[in-house]
């Protein structure tokens, strides 16, 4: 049986692999001239390729169609992936949060014990070869490429969502799901920068507030995550803000407000009892200075502007008002969330061909015998820490389970 897998990417890879072992003719086609150059670009370089995490925490942290995945992740779990790299000599090193890196934070060296594992067991590898078109004819399917045609008994769509399109994710799958009559879940950014109208000041770009909390209010919820933030020219980012990002990504932004709270660890009494102490020091002679011992400085003319405060009143002659508004404004800086940045910068696509349509056990579509989907294409999408890689691993891996 000849089948062809369309994208190399890690769930491609993955997918073909496990197609070659058990004896499959695999044909893996390849736009660019090189395989899954996303994961050149994952963890920030160094690649977190999975999470050494327990079943039940792996589907917390899946944010559309958990139960989609049972099949997929119960058949090639965190520990499967650290187990395929390491019995291929790739070393692993477990951090903070359960994430997996390459001992060496070298993406290269996933890339190559994947590459290696489909060239070794046979996979027929064509790069530079964009796929144009699929159609079905009969029993068979014509997958049509920039250079040839070829036919298949089988074909898997493994193109990838529609971030950084760069790295060859452009949303072809959902082109070719679609030809076929499938559904599409409207793409939209997830994991990603949450965009503000205030202008931000240039000595923030780049800084890093650790220890703070950041909060989404909507008319539905209300939701808090307690680490990070990055200022950045667009907005805000960092690990919270990427986090929350994935959950209002389908919201009217103005219905979204978001707030920061710089100390998440001080009850407002408690944050006031602070505030009058710096106020009554001697050493503290206006509202600046008060604000200076509490925040860090870079972002303390910024914080008084946004927050209407006049930082050059005494504090000999404070005020409560202006007080209590120091106290309020630490523990719910406001920021007008104006929508997410561009989907071409969003670390993962959330939406796309819909899970009702695909048979969860064999990742084989509803509609069409024989076609089948793996990795970002699928409408699934997670949060950070190495759930995004390993879901594009276990949907591949799925595929090859049943076919006989
Ligand atoms: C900046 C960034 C950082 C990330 N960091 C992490 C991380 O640390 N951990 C984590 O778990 N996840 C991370 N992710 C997410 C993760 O990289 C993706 O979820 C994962 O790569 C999806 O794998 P995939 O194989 O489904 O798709 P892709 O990796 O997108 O691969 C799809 C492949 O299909 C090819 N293709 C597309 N169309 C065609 C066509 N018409 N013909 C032929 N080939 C085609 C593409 O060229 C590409 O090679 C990150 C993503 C980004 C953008």
């Amino acid at each position: 049986m000849k089948i062809i897998v369309i994208g190399a990417g890690p769930s491609g890879l993955m997918c073909s692999y496990k197609l070659r072992e058990k004896g499959f003719d695999v044909l893996l086609l390849e736009k660019n001239e090189k395989v899954a150059k996303k994961v050149y670009i994952t963890g920030k370089g160094r690649c977190n390729i999975t999470n050494n995490c327990s079943k039940e925490d792996f589907f917390s942290n899946v944010v559309n169609n958990p139960k989609f995945l049972f099949s997929a992740y119960n058949n090639f779990t965190s520990q499967d992936t650290m187990e395929f790299f390491e019995s291929r000599g790739v070393k692993l090193i477990v951090e903070r949060g359960n994430r997996v890196y390459p001992a060496s934070y070298n993406p290269h060296d996933i890339v190559s014990c994947l590459y290696n594992a489909c060239k070794e067991s046979g996979v027929d590898i064509k790069l530079n070869e964009p796929v144009l078109s699929i159609n079905k004819k009969d029993n068979y399917f014509v997958v049509v490429t920039k250079k040839n045609t070829y036919d298949a008994d089988k074909v898997v769509i493994a193109t990838g969502g529609k971030s950084y399109a760069h790295t060859g994710s452009t949303g072809d799958g959902y082109k070719f799901a679609q030809h076929f009559g499938h559904t599409i879940i409207e793409p939209v950014p997830a994991l990603i920068t949450l965009r503000i109208k205030e202008e931000i000041p240039a000595n923030l770009y780049r800084f890093t507030f650790k220890n703070v909390s950041l909060r989404v209010i909507t008319d539905d919820f209300k939701k808090e995550e307690f680490g990070e933030i990055t200022f950045y020219k667009e907005g805000v980012a960092g690990a919270t803000a990427l986090t929350l990002s994935s959950m209002i990504n389908r919201i009217d932004p103005n219905k979204v407000n978001i707030e920061i709270d710089f100390k998440p660890a001080l009850d407002v009494k408690k944050l006031d009892a602070r505030v009058i102490r710096e106020i009554q020091s001697k050493e503290n002679k206006t509202v600046k200075e008060v604000v200076h011992k509490l925040l860090p400085k870079e972002i303390v003319d910024w914080f008084l502007i946004i927050s209407k405060i006049n930082g050059d009143l005494e504090t000999s002659t404070l005020s409560k008002e202006v007080r209590e508004s120091i106290v309020n404004n630490l523990k719910a800086f406001k920021l007008t969330y104006i929508g997410l940045d561009d989907i071409d910068r969003a670390v993962v696509t959330s939406g796309g061909v819909s899970t009702k349509e695909v048979n969860p056990n064999t990742l084989e579509s509803k509609l069409v015998s024989g076609l089948y989907f793996s990795g970002e294409v699928l409408d699934v999408d997670c949060f950070t820490g190495g759930y995004n890689l390993q879901t594009a691993l276990c949907t591949g891996a799925l595929i090859s389970k049943k076919l006989a």
